[in-house]
Order: C-alpha cells, then structure tokens, then sequence
C-alpha cells in the first residue's frame, strides 16, 4: 500500500490538493483548538514532503481527519478528479465528509487572509463552475447521455 501511495502523491495535481487541504486543516486548527496539545503533523504524505518544509501543527483529532483526507485524494479513482461535493463517488464516511464541510466553511474564507489567496479563490471558483456543471447534469429536461430514459 505504501508504495502505491508513494506512486499517487508524486503527482503534482495529487500533492497540490493535499497540501491545500493540509493548509485549510491548520487554519481550522489555529481557529479552534490553540488550547490543546498540538504538534507537528506527521503522515504518509508528509514523509514524502506534500506540506513543504514549514510543517504542520496540528491537534490530534485535526491530524486523524487530515490522514483520512490524504488518503482519499490520493487513492481517487476518478481523473480528472472532480470536485468532491458534486462527485456521485461519495467516498468519504458520513462522520468524515460532514467534518471536512465544516473545517472548509470555517478556513475557506479565511484562507486568503493566510496567504493562500491563490489556493483559497481557485477552490472558490472550481466549486462555482462544478455546481453549475453538476446542475446543468442533474436538470431533469432533456438530454440524459446515460441512464435509462423516461
Ligand atoms: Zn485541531
């Protein structure tokens, strides 16, 4: 597993979306557990050097849901990847895809304040051109490519 992991994150796109969310994780960390224990951030993907030299500080609970995220985006069967809240793939545990939602409300908007502008509004920008591709697929009229018709 280890290898095939290594395979996945030496992708640019793969290590490039682990590491924005690794940044949002520890604006949403900063933001709401600075009273607990917190250290450095260890994981598959940090050994391989996904977060870049300044490493992550981040509570126990944030780093449990950041290594259940990398490993998702790494092993995402779909390329391209699409954005997850409109992917049919709901690859995600209910407990873990609901805090993912949160942590990106809380760290989204307060990422440009982060220096992570570029991360932060290209995200913004994904997510409004994959809900318009989502609704544009899920209309009811007329065409459905796949499917039975009705
Ligand atoms: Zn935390």
């Amino acid at each position: 597993m280890t290898d095939r992991f290594e395979q996945k994150v030496s992708a640019p796109g793969v290590r490039k979306d682990i590491r924005t969310v690794g940044d949002f994780t520890r604006i949403y960390c900063n933001g709401h557990h600075r009273d607990r224990q917190r250290e450095p951030f260890k994981s598959a993907a940090s050994e391989f050097g996904v977060y870049g030299h300044r490493p992550l500080v981040l509570c126990a609970e944030c780093a449990e849901h950041l290594r259940y995220a990398e490993k998702r985006r790494a092993y995402c069967p779909k390329d391209p990847k699409p954005f997850c809240s409109y992917c049919d793939t709901h690859c995600y545990k209910a407990e873990e895809s609901e805090w993912q939602r949160q942590m990106m409300r809380y760290a989204g908007p307060r990422s440009a304040l982060h220096g992570y502008a570029i991360a932060g509004i290209k995200h913004a920008l994904d997510g409004r051109a994959a809900r318009k591709a989502h609704e544009a697929r899920t209309r009811p009229a007329g065409r459905a490519p796949s499917g039975p018709a009705e």
